[in-house]
């Protein structure tokens, strides 16, 4: 396969520089960047992986119904233990607890036609699979929604 050496924050940096023009006025991005070793892995897997977690925050924050509120988006990353961590929290709708159970069956979307496809996590949940790594949901409704990926620096 194509795997390579990755620095995760590059990803991380480049996937906000993309989706800059989607943000609403009303969120407030917080970055959070460790030292990290760089990681064995797909470059364009983990990048899609990261669009998909960004644009499914972004989306909650819109979802929000008071848009003069303040929200945040807040991406983390850090080294421990021979593993790369990263965190993408928002401050959105949160999801309820049957929603949660749900979220990585392909097709499973709250979103109107035509809005969402139901595949975002399913595909990002089959790509840190591969990789051996771990994804894990935080999420409450009103608070918000936090994901935390683990990838090993030197997968076997
Ligand atoms: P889609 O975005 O096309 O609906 P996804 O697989 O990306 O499909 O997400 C599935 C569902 O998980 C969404 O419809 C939504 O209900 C929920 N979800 C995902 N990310 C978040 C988030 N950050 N905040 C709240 N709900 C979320
Ligand atoms: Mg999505």
């Amino acid at each position: 396969t194509d795997m390579k050496p990755i620095d995760l924050n590059e990803g991380l940096h480049s996937t906000l520089v993309l989706v800059k023009n989607s943000m609403p006025d009303n969120l407030t991005v917080i970055k959070d960047l460790g030292n990290l070793p760089k990681v064995e892995c797909q470059p364009g897997k983990i990048n899609q992986v990261f669009m998909n977690l960004v644009s499914n925050a972004i989306q909650a924050i819109k979802t929000k119904s008071d848009q003069r509120e303040e929200e945040f988006l807040t991406i983390k990353s850090w080294y421990i233990d021979q593993q790369v961590k990263i965190s993408i929290k928002d401050t959105g709708t949160g999801m309820s607890e049957e929603t949660k159970h749900r979220i990585f069956e392909p097709f499973f979307t709250t979103k109107d036609i035509g809005e969402g496809t139901g595949l975002g996590l399913s595909i990002v949940f089959s790509i840190i699979e591969k990789h051996k790594g771990h994804i894990e949901v935080n999420s409450k409704i009103g608070d918000g929604t936090e994901f935390i990926i683990t990838l090993n620096v030197n997968p076997n």
